[in-house]
């Protein structure tokens, strides 16, 4: 099969059929999938970050560590749910849940830190969270880790810049910041399931962050079938199977049903 794109739902009977007969599906999902549930913009014209430019030194680790009002402003706004107000999965979400019924499902790689796919009734098993999670928070020097619920109960308690309860030292949400390297494990555990994937499917991604992004060539070289379905043209449209355009929410159903 030749690469197409497909704008029209009638034009997927393909598509559906190469997921269909597929064995050992491996989806990886980016920011794309989060998009219809609401999810905080950070750099348009209404954007977190376009109208707080200070919120926006919290995402390097090293302003975070050196910039004690960073990390206070940066519980601030968590704590008044202005980071991650009450999302919930949206179709998109859902429409990956077949997969799993069926046992295709392999594994679930997503750069998003916002939990919704578990949140949707896909097992936590399955996923790998390549950038961590902003619904857990640790310590940056020892291993204590809890909920950012937790934490954000103490901020509101009147603590600016909560500190570890074990050693005293920096908290911030379990999610990979820019300057900090992935896990070690979930990396390889990504790069595994790349490899031993029949169909690879990424979603919502413009497949431009590196490392995680150098899996989807990697199940191709491995000998997996490759789906697009992203709304914006990705660094390998040539090589996949089939790209599919549109609203992830309204075309992902569509391509499982
Ligand atoms: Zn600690």
């Amino acid at each position: 099969m030749t690469a197409s794109e497909h704008d029209d739902p009638e034009g997927l009977a393909e598509v559906v059929q190469m997921i269909a007969q597929a064995k050992r599906i491996v989806v990886l999902t980016g920011a794309g999938i989060s998009t219809d549930s609401g999810l905080p913009d950070f750099r348009g014209p209404n954007g977190l970050w376009t109208k707080n430019p200070e919120a926006e030194k919290a995402s390097n680790i090293n302003n975070y560590v050196n910039e004690p009002d960073v990390r206070s402003l940066n519980w601030k706004l968590r704590a008044d749910g202005k980071l991650w107000a009450n999302v919930a999965p949206n179709d998109g979400h859902r429409a990956l849940l077949p997969l799993q019924a069926s046992g295709q499902l392999h594994t679930l790689i997503t750069q998003n830190v916002d939990e919704l796919h578990q949140m949707s009734g896909i097992d936590a098993d399955k996923v790998v969270e390549i950038h961590g999670t902003t619904r857990k928070a640790g310590c940056l020097s020892c291993d204590y880790l809890t909920t950012m619920d937790a934490v954000l109960e103490r901020v509101r308690n009147g603590e600016d810049d909560p500190s570890c309860p074990d050693c005293g030292g920096i908290m911030k949400s379990a999610t990979i910041s820019f300057g900090q390297a992935l896990v070690a494990e979930d990396l390889t555990r990504a790069q595994q399931a790349a490899d031993e994937a029949d169909l690879l499917i990424a979603i919502g991604s413009s497949l431009t962050v590196n490392p995680i992004a150098s899996v989807v060539p990697r199940a191709v070289r491995g000998g997996a079938n490759l789906i697009i379905v992203n709304a914006q043209e990705t660094p390998f449209d040539m090589i996949a199977n089939a790209v599919v355009r549109g609203s992830i929410s309204e075309v992902l159903p569509k391509l499982i049903p």
